[in-house]
């Protein structure tokens, strides 16, 4: 059985003794330097030569000196059928066994909650970015000269959390993932009804077993105490599609944290057996990697959330006793840990808010989409802002209450707004809708509108195994309606300006009223408007002759018109002629010539 030395010494070692090579025990001792003193290497030396790992051979050449080599037989190698390793701290020791599986944990290392690690991680929100120190890392040190500087790897824009960062600059409030706030929180809803997702029945079944037998927690490890409890922490009426989609957006957007796994790493640097050998002496588990947890994703295998997260501890557990406990990879995968919890915990709250999010770019209008789960909707205020519309996510159940919310309008920013600043909204509210508003906060208002449109229709509509366009025709028709509330109001705002940028701009807006008003203006402003108004009378009375011009030439034509159209139309009425008098009139009919006759005797030509 390994134990007495960190596993991570195994891939240190097998780097150096790949395919068979053998090396001095010296040589094996100091490449241990970093991790250890110079003692502690010997005697892990020592320990792996006398556990089979490492054999002794006698070197070639002219030296004959003794080197050691890997042990080249799986079967030979030590083997326990429990994990030798904590699952929590990753090292050896008096290890308990899990009673459920392969698993061991120190019992020192057992975790309160199973979800949430004993190291502790830094958020970083609101605050400089910084890696992680990790106070459980602190073992002594003898040679640190060759210590890797972490690399920072960059963190990836979190379109859930984009919590205001001015509010947690003032408050301080959430600066570290703290234990104050609680994740077991409690929906507020609008209403209860049939389009409400239904708590799972399981809940009370598991709820009561859980009581009954709280003994169990110190004799399971964090992965099967996980496992007891995913289908209560799983949001109801989730599937395993719509899970398949919810996580690969959080996948998509957190596995850069780590670039090399367990896996990778073994197929890059060594050869089947030397991967088979150090598979027999570190993993009792299959060796997950990144990629297999794609797959795992793809293929849509996850039941429950938590499934996904067990099999994360499972990755970084290999991880850790594979690359060490200070390695770069190994503190990579708390950092993804952070964000996979932290997109759990949001679709836990709401899976429709955390799907419709993530597709944000399909449709302009997707805050106004209505959930299953019916979120209370109030104005929160916030420093410097008037109350401005918002969804409730979250309420937390200890004092001092505050309501996490995510605003309407603009980025969809989210926030912890105190209880006393929260008002809840009225069916009503159309007294919210002001001429004084800004711009930003008309446009909240119009979300805000098509929201409540689009919660009177079933929320399933908007599903995830919904029709996309008829959720998009739904939502065309809600803001055909909403938009005419905002061009009220922005008419408003024409006539009284809230604020003006300069004090002349408003001057120049009510003169500009007055001339309008007015009759006969008056030019009251010094000689450059009345020098403008002459030359605009001026303008009217020259344009007022040519009009009178062109009235006479347009008589005269029409005059012109007529004597032509006598010569070929009948002389009295001017209708199409039939026939000719003479060749100076022509007739429609003779009752036309009749009454014409008097006119035309003189000029006749024809004697009657
Ligand atoms: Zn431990
Ligand atoms: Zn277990
Ligand atoms: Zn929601
Ligand atoms: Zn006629
Ligand atoms: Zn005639």
């Amino acid at each position: 059985m390994a134990g007495d030395f960190p596993p991570s010494v195994i891939r240190i070692w097998m780097d150096k003794l790949k395919k068979g090579v053998g090396l001095p025990a010296t040589v094996l001792e100091r490449s241990l330097l970093n991790l250890m003193s110079a003692e502690s290497a010997s005697l892990s030396v020592k320990n792996a030569t006398e556990q089979g790992i490492l054999v002794a051979r006698a070197g070639g050449g002219r030296s004959k000196r003794l080197t050691l080599a890997f042990c080249q037989k799986v079967t030979r190698l030590p083997y326990s059928p429990n994990d030798p390793f904590c699952f929590e701290c990753h090292l050896p020791g008096v290890v308990k066994k899990c009673i459920s599986c392969v698993r061991s944990f120190h019992e020192k290392c057992q975790r309160q909650d199973p979800e949430k690690p004993n190291y502790s991680v830094p958020s970083d929100k609101g605050q400089p970015y910084q890696f992680p120190v990790n106070e459980s890392d602190d073992e002594p040190l003898n040679n640190t000269q060759n210590l890797e500087i972490p690399q920072t790897p960059r963190p990836l824009l979190d379109h859930n959390s984009n919590i205001d960062q001015t509010l947690l600059a003032t408050t301080d409030f959430l600066k570290h993932e703290n234990f104050e706030w609680d994740d077991d929180v409690f929906f507020v809803c609008e209403q209860k009804g049939a389009r409400q997702r239904k708590l799972p029945r399981i809940k009370d079944e598991l709820q009561s077993s859980l009581d009954s037998d709280e003994g169990s927690d110190l004799e399971r490890c964090t992965h099967c105490r996980l496992l007891a409890l995913a289908a209560l922490h799983n949001p109801p009426q989730l599937d395993k599609q719509e899970l398949g989609c919810l996580l690969k957006y959080s996948w998509d957007q957190h596995h850069s944290w780590i670039s090399m796994d367990v896996a990778k790493y073994m197929a890059k640097n060594w050869n089947e057996r030397d991967k088979a050998l150090v598979k027999r002496v570190l993993f009792k588990t299959k060796i997950l990697g990144l990629r297999d947890i794609e797959q795992n994703i793809a293929a849509e295998k996850y039941t429950y959330l938590t499934e996904f997260l067990m099999d994360l501890l499972d990755l970084q557990h290999n991880m850790a006793m594979f690359f060490g406990r200070k390695s770069v990879e190994y503190n990579a995968t708390k950092w993804l840990m952070r964000d996979v919890t932290h997109d759990i915990r949001e679709i836990r709250r709401c899976p429709d808010c955390f799907r419709y999010s993530n597709e944000a770019s399909l449709s302009d209008l997707w805050f106004a989409k209505p959930c299953l789960q019916r979120h209370e909707l109030v104005f929160a205020k916030q420093v410097g802002s008037p109350p401005w519309p918002a969804k409730v996510m979250s309420v937390s159940k200890r004092q001092p209450i505050k309501y996490d919310v995510r605003f309407f309008g603009g980025t969809h920013s989210r926030a912890l707004i105190s209880e006393r600043d929260i008002t809840p909204i009225e069916s009503d509210i159309q007294s919210y809708i002001k001429p004084r508003n800004s711009r930003a906060l008309s446009a909240a208002i119009r979300e805000l509108q098509c929201h409540m449109m689009l919660s009177h229709y079933s929320a399933s509509l908007f599903g995830f195994h919904a029709d996309p366009t008829v959720a998009e025709n739904l939502i065309k028709v809600a803001l055909s309606h909403c938009t005419e509330s905002t061009e009220t109001s922005a008419s408003g705002k024409r006539g009284r300006p809230p604020t003006p940028a300069t004090p002349g701009v408003a001057r120049r807006r009510r003169l500009n009223n007055t001339t309008s008003n007015t009759a006969s203006p008056v030019p009251i402003r010094g000689i450059p408007d009345s020098v403008a108004y002459d030359s605009l009378t001026a303008e009217v009375q020259q344009a007022n002759n040519d009009l009178l011009k062109c009235r006479i030439e347009l008589s005269a034509t029409q005059k012109k018109l007529a004597e032509v159209k006598r010569k070929q139309w009948c002389y009295h009425c001017l209708d199409e002629a039939v026939f000719n008098c003479c060749f100076t009139a022509s007739y429609c009919s003779v009752e036309c010539q009749r009454r014409d006759k008097r006119r035309h005797q003189a000029s006749c030509q024809v004697t009657h």
